[in-house]
């Protein structure tokens, strides 16, 4: 696997990083392939590339010393942080609910409008090291990424797990239409929902999947600047149910990377209950948290090193 000799593990198992860098100039494992070769063949060989040569920490640009298939510094790792504080009932809004039990707390938005989703959970807020490991899978292509980002999921599919009340959901990825899939490789909320089962599993916590119940018919232009009516209007139609029959009576849990504002699965959900869902639950590994004042701050500074370190 280590070509000469040149790389050298330390007793802890670490890469010699010089040694590393020495390695790389000589005989690049990427420099290497034909342009012929498939994408799944460059991201697989870009992985062992990082595992075996540990370069930058891609949010901060600090060298990275540990052997890692995701190449990000411990710094930066426990840097992402749950959310904690009072969160609104129904959507995962923050709410200032003082004096209040945070269980009751619901939203001014919800108040005026209930959603179709029952409850929708975040693990943390859409900001700093969490937006930038979610950047690295969805347009960094770093798979590794999903690992980490399902570990999360797992963590917050357990806390929620007392309001299914017995009954086991089925797990839907919110789907992405299928241009996007094939230019991006894969649907990060589908790889993220998958290593999140499987974690779960193995805590003896089993959960269905069943990635093409819904299925995203049309292409979808950007919800960004657009009003709450017309991302509603944006939506419209861009999703069918394919599987009536296995949605009926049945508890679904919708699973995204980001809830932004909540437009997409709401949606989602709408469609499902149409279709004869009992409840529907969200659930992402982020949240954009609209009374966080640090948020705009904390966000362009994680650019700004995401934009040093690449
Ligand atoms: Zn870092
Ligand atoms: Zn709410």
């Amino acid at each position: 696997m280590v070509r000469q000799g040149r790389v050298v593990f330390s007793s802890s198992g670490h890469l010699n990083r010089a040694g590393a860098q020495q390695a790389n100039a000589v005989h690049s494992p990427i420099s290497g392939l034909k342009g012929g070769v498939n994408r799944l063949l460059r991201e697989a060989a870009a992985s062992l590339f990082n595992t075996l040569f540990p370069g930058e920490c891609r949010l901060c640009g600090e060298a990275l010393i540990n052997v890692s298939r995701l190449p990000v510094c411990r710094t930066c790792l426990n840097g992402v942080k749950p959310l904690s504080g009072s969160f609104c009932s129904l959507c995962g809004e923050q709410v200032f609910a003082f004096g209040q039990q945070p269980t009751a707390a619901i939203c001014g938005m919800c108040r005026r409008a209930t959603p179709p989703f029952a409850r929708a959970v975040a693990f943390g807020s859409y900001d700093g090291e969490l937006r930038g490991v979610l950047h690295l899978l969805k347009y960094g292509q770093v798979r590794p990424a999903a690992g980490l980002l399902g570990e999360y999921l797992a963590n917050t599919i357990q806390q929620i797990q007392p309001a299914f009340s017995g009954a086991s959901p089925i797990v839907v990825p919110v789907p992405l239409y299928r241009g996007k899939r094939r230019q991006r490789g894969f649907n990060q909320a589908e790889l993220i929902a998958r290593v999140a089962l499987k974690r779960l599993a193995a805590r003896g916590v089993k959960l269905e999947i069943k990635p093409r119940l819904l299925k995203r018919q049309r292409a979808t232009s950007s919800q960004t600047g657009l009003t709450r009516h017309q991302r509603r209007a944006n939506l419209r139609g861009a999703f069918v149910v394919k599987d009536r029959a296995a949605i009926d009576g049945r508890d679904i849990l919708v699973v995204d990377d980001v809830f932004t504002t909540g437009t997409t699965v709401s949606e989602c959900s709408r469609l499902l209950m149409r279709a004869g869902a009992r409840r529907v639950f969200v659930v992402t590994v982020a949240r954009v948290l609209k009374g966080d004042v640090n948020k705009i701050q904390q966000n362009t500074a994680v650019v700004q090193k995401m934009a040093a370190a690449s």
